[in-house]
Order: C-alpha cells, then structure tokens, then sequence
C-alpha cells in the first residue's frame, strides 16, 4: 500500500472545520484506490501565536520540510489585527512558503456546469464550463527584487527593481508546459516584452524552453490585454504562465470569473514535486463556528495534491467529479439557489466522501 506523509496545518477562523472535511474526502480516496495517508497537525498563523507567541514556530518548518505534500486551511482573525506585520498570523504564510522554496503558483480558474449562474460572465462566453490554469512565479521578480527610497529631480522619489535569472525563468516554464501537456496542450506566455527589457529575457527563455515541447502549442500576449482577453473570450485560454507581479494580479480576475471565493483552490510547488495546497480564501472569521463554510475549495486543493504531488491522477479525477455531483444536489449558503438542498460544512464534505466511495 503506497503511503503519504502530509502536514496538516489547520490555521484559524473556518481553517480548522474546512481542512476536517478535506481530509475526510481524501481519507475516502485513499479507501478507494488503496493508499494511505498520515497526517501530522502543526501550529501556523494566529493558533500558533497563541500558543508559542510565533506564527511560524521552527517545529512546524521542519515538519513541512520532512513530509510529501502541506494541506493548509487559513490563517488571520481580529484577535491578531493589531500586532505588528512580522508578528502577525499572515508573516506564517510568507515564511513558510519562502522555506519550502515554493517557486510554482498555481491557481485553477474553473467553473463547473452547475454554478455556471455564479459567475458574473455571460453564459455564451462560458458556454458548457471553463477551465484555466494561470502559473505564476512565486519567488522572484520585483516583489523580490532591490527597492528603496530615493530622489529624483530634487524631490522624493521610490523604486523597486523587476529582475529574473535565466533558471528562474527556464523552472517555471517548465511547470507551464508540464502542465499543459496534461491539459489542453495551450501554453499562454504573459508579458510585457513592447516595453520591458525583463520580459524581452522571459519570452527569449520561453521561447528556447518551447522547443523541448513541440506538442504545446505557444502564444504570447501582453499583459494589457491578457486582461481584457479573460472577460472577453476566456474559452481561449489553457495554461496562463507568467511572472510573479503580473500573476498576482491575472490569477485574481481569473478566479473571479468562477463567481465564488468558496470554490477556488490553489497549489504552490518546489523542486520534486513537494507542494503546499491551500483554498483561495481566507479565515472567514465572520461565518468561522456557524458551519456555514463552504469546504469544496479546501477539497479541491487536496484533489491538486494528488494530482501534483502524489501523481495518483484518476484519484484527483474521482473528486473532482464528485464535487461537481454534489453541485448538483446540495448548496453550502455562499453558493446556494433554489431547488437545491440547503447544507452546512460537514454535509458538504460527507455528501462528497459518500459520492467519491460510490464512485
Ligand atoms: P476571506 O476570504 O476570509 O473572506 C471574504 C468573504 O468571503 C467573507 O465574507 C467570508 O465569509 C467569505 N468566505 C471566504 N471563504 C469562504 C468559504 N469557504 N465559504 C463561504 N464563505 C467564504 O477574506 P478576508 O475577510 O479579507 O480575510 C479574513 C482573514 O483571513 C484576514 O485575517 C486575512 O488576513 C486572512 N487571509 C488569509 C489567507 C490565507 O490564509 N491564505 C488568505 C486571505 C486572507
């Protein structure tokens, strides 16, 4: 029996009710295709605060450093708000991702048949559903890059500098053509290159990367209207790959055409395949207890978990249909309408174990 060593960290607000349901649909699978998980529950974010007045103890980095893959659920709370940056719950998210070396963000923009009604596009340019993969780079770039105050003219001025080294650029193409040659064998490389010497060097390396795929087909576009083109014609669209400011921006209005928070998951990866795999969204405090969260995008990240990490595609496959079953009987309140029955986290999550069993 394959077994799978993954750390579980809870977090804060609905964090710990989502992450429990996540790891029942996974337990489901495991039954199903016959392999076995271990979970080890460490502190991150405003839990671990409370507990050891840190929100990334040591003990949690070297757990994440030792096991497969990261489930995460949310970190954050008003209880935390007034500390300061580097103290508060959300200083976790970036040091952990920093330490595990997660250079690969990948964030599915999809919408499922039956809640094509959320999404705020027309219903013709979605037609029967949508499915994109935006890949940003998450490690380098000008959020990364030398800054500073200055002057300019006489008078204040600031800066920060976008800079990308040839492997940075060559890793995360990778991860792009990868991608797309499980998808739909499109690969869209988004740049700046009209203006920017930076994206000149990027799409010179995607360029040279591509000739490795000849299967994946290659466009490019300019970011301006990599923009426009995601309202107008998403259909278009198979793989998005992209720099890190750009990304941070794309993967936001890509995951809004879906038209719900609660649906959206997300994957972070580093060299071999390691991944932490985490929900879109945040701790929710206001609805945190009252079981109205909705689990499916922390159900969704475990799916990419097995999808990215642990290779087991037919089990990824087997969820992922399950949550669109469920769509199709039961509404958590974020994403319910009439006709469907009305159910909290733990239905949610059971109605999907249930569905990936019978499967
Ligand atoms: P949020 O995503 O937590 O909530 C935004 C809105 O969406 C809220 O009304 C919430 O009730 C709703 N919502 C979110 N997830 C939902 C779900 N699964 N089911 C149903 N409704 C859901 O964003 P926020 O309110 O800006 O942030 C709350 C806290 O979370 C803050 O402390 C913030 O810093 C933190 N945060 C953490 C992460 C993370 O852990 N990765 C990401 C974003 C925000």
């Amino acid at each position: 029996m394959k077994e799978y060593q993954i750390v579980v960290l809870r977090g804060d607000g609905i964090g710990p009710e989502i992450v429990g349901e996540a790891i029942k649909v996974l337990d489901a699978a495991g039954e199903k295709y016959g392999f076995k998980f271990h979970y080890d529950d460490r502190l991150m974010g405003g839990c671990a605060i409370d507990a050891t007045g840190e929100p990334l103890p040591q003990e949690t980095v070297d757990a994440c450093k030792k096991a497969d893959a990261v489930l995460l659920g949310a970190v954050g709370g008003w209880k935390w708000d007034t500390l300061p940056g580097n103290k508060r719950p959300e200083a976790g998210l970036l040091g952990i991702r920093s330490a595990l070396g997660l250079y690969a963000n990948l964030r599915p923009a999809q919408i499922f048949a039956p809640l094509k009604s959320a999404s705020p596009i027309k219903d013709e340019i979605i037609g029967d559903s949508l499915d994109i993969m935006v890949v940003r780079e998450l490690t380098g770039g000008i959020y990364f890059g030398e800054r500073g105050r200055c002057e300019k003219n006489g008078v204040p001025a600031a800066y920060d500098t976008e800079m990308y080294s040839r492997p940075e650029v060559e890793r995360i193409a990778r991860v792009a053509f990868d991608l797309a040659r499980k998808r739909g064998h499109k690969v869209t490389n988004v740049d700046k290159a009209n203006v920017l010497e930076s994206s000149r060097f990027w799409r010179e390396i995607v360029l040279e990367v591509a000739k490795d795929y000849p299967d994946v087909e290659l466009n490019h576009l300019y970011v301006d209207n990599c923009a426009m083109q995601l309202v107008r014609n998403p259909k278009q669209f198979d793989v998005i790959l992209t720099s890190n400011m750009f990304g941070d921006i794309l993967s936001d209005e890509a995951s809004m055409i879906s038209g719900s928070i609660g649906m959206l998951a997300s994957a972070s990866l580093a060299e071999g395949a390691k991944g932490l795999y985490e929900p879109i969204h945040g701790s929710a405090p206001d609805i945190a207890g009252t079981g109205k969260a909705n689990p499916l995008a922390t159900i969704l990240s475990v799916a990419m978990m097995l999808r990215y990490s642990f290779d087991e595609a037919q089990a990824a496959d087997t969820i992922e249909k399950a949550v669109n079953d469920a769509l199709t009987i039961a509404r958590t309140p974020d994403i319910y309408e009439e006709g469907y029955k009305k159910v909290n986290t733990v239905e949610m999550g059971d109605l999907v174990a249930d569905l990936v069993r019978k499967a």
